[in-house]
């Protein structure tokens, strides 16, 4: 077999300079040419007879090929590359005519998009995600409507506050982002969770009670009761002072969402992962949901960070800005998805869909997950966000058009630089504070 080597070089810069990693590569030109690259697609891999040279200069400059950070394709020449670069990669357009989204008389897309392009040209300002996440997004063409919009992230000449809420609202009703659990069940729920926290039933036989209550239920119904279930076996009443990130995930995060997510799916599997979703290797999920077909993964459906109550502002920013990031990667070819972010035993929901050249995310809801006794029968007020996380996840499916679709080139997780600003600067987000 004949070794081809092949280099990262940017093809913009007059001196040669050579990367290890494509997302380097692609950070190199967002941080330098003010250029956002679309990433590899997940199966675009080298070939086996191809051997990166990670040595500055070339002995023999035309041995060598010059590798494209968005596709499998190779170039001779620094030129050649760039000119591949601007025909096939440049997301030139990112306002189309048709299908945009014009909403009482208020054009969403036009809007967004000459924000977007003010960012860019702004750019210098944006380097810090903990400060700027979200004009960072922006940037990536990801669009983040909270619950909680009077933040002013985006100056009121873009959007104001109620233009805000009422996008999400547009979207929350047309997706069916909100269910209500029945009402009768709610209240049989509570019945069996009050007769163990006023000690008049024992665990064991409080999880016989749910157990049974699930086996006549159905979908969604069925998913949230065996997820109440999942919150029983460690339950005391005790106190505990402080719990680890890996307590916190492994005894009530995972138990919850393998049981709101993944129990009666024989194809879903809901893990604490160490697998990556896009080609930035070292920044992986702390969660994530996978779907599988004819016994081998599929697609991922769910992604999710976990961070104690007390981890910093910063790094909880920082979760959010790679969570947005990650997924919109993941959600490519699929008709939306999910992601959540835990604070502590604050567990806040996330749906996510691409349309027209924007991924839009939308805060569905937060979920407190009791950690204590006598806390557990505040989990009733939660049912009605449990059901429409469980439905949002249950209707991810492959999209039908994927080969139309073009999506908007997403910066590189790793922008690598945050730093921590002063308590009056710093941005909002619903649930971090
Ligand atoms: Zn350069
Ligand atoms: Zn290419």
């Amino acid at each position: 077999m004949t070794i081809t080597y092949f280099q990262i070089v940017c093809p913009k810069c007059k001196v040669h300079k050579c990367f290890t990693q494509y997302h380097a590569l692609r950070r190199h030109y967002f941080s330098s040419h003010r250029m956002v690259l679309p990433s590899r697609m997940s199966n675009d891999h080298d070939l086996p007879d191809m051997k990166l040279m990670e040595s500055k200069a070339p002995q023999q400059p035309n041995s060598i090929l010059y590798a494209c950070p968005c596709c499998v394709h190779y170039e001779k020449s620094k030129a050649d590359l760039l000119v591949h670069l601007e025909k096939e990669h440049a997301f030139d357009d990112p306002y189309p005519e048709s299908g945009k989204w014009t909403f009482e008389q208020f054009d969403v897309h036009k809007t967004f998009h000459s924000y977007q392009k003010y960012c860019r040209e702004h750019a210098d300002e944006y380097m810090h995600i903990d400060s700027s996440f979200f004009q960072l997004l922006c940037i990536s063409s990801i669009f983040v409507l909270q619950k909680r919009t009077n933040y002013h992230h985006i100056p009121t000449s873009y959007f104001d506050s109620g233009q805000l809420e009422a996008i999400r609202d547009h979207i929350v009703q047309e997706e069916g982002l909100e269910s209500n659990f029945d009402e009768g069940l709610t209240l049989k729920i509570m019945k069996v969770l009050k007769l163990l926290v006023e000690k008049k039933k024992t665990l064991e036989d409080t999880i016989l009670d749910l157990i049974s209550l699930s086996t006549l239920l159905e979908s969604d119904e069925k998913s949230v009761a065996f997820a109440v279930e999942s919150l029983l076996p460690p339950m005391k009443d005790l106190n505990v002072d402080h719990m680890a990130e890996s307590e916190l995930t492994s005894s009530f995060i995972h138990p919850f969402i393998q049981a709101l997510l993944a129990m009666g799916h024989e194809n879903v599997i809901a893990k604490c992962s160490n697998t990556t979703t896009s080609d930035d290797g070292q920044k992986r999920p702390d969660y994530s949901v996978d779907m599988y077909q004819n016994y081998t993964h599929d697609y991922t459906t769910c992604l999710g960070e976990v961070k104690t109550k007390h981890a910093t502002y910063a790094s909880k920013v920082v979760d959010f800005y790679k969570l947005c990031i990650l997924s919109a990667e993941a959600m490519k070819g699929l008709t939306h998805f999910l992601f959540f972010q835990a604070q502590g035993n604050e567990v806040t929901f996330y749906f996510a869909y691409y349309r027209v050249s924007i991924y839009f995310v939308v805060e569905v809801g937060t979920i407190v997950i009791p950690t204590r006794k006598p806390d557990l029968s505040n989990i009733i007020t939660y049912l009605d966000t449990m059901a429409t996380v469980s439905r949002i996840h249950r209707n991810i499916k492959r999209s039908q058009s994927t080969d139309q679709v073009l999506y908007a080139p997403i910066l590189p997780v790793d922008l690598g630089s945050k730093r921590s600003l002063p308590l009056k600067q710093k941005p909002s987000l619903s649930t971090i504070r």
